[in-house]
């Protein structure tokens, strides 16, 4: 399986897979961590979000 979290593939996605966590409010993390809100609405989160709990991905705004 390719590694889609580390190395050159990180280069081809938007802003290099990186951007500011909608949970935690880091700016220029790796967001790589796809996560689904209550309503459907599909959030990407940082590495140390990946394991938040729905209710810190429900808060979401936007
Ligand atoms: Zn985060």
């Amino acid at each position: 399986m390719a590694k889609t979290k580390r190395g050159r593939v990180l280069w081809s996605l938007p802003s290099r897979g990186r951007g500011t966590c909608p949970v935690c409010s880091s700016t220029r993390i790796k967001l790589l961590y796809p996560r689904a809100k209550s309503d459907g609405t599909a959030v990407k989160v940082c590495k140390r979000c990946c394991n938040a709990p729905q209710n810190k991905v429900d808060a979401i705004t936007g």
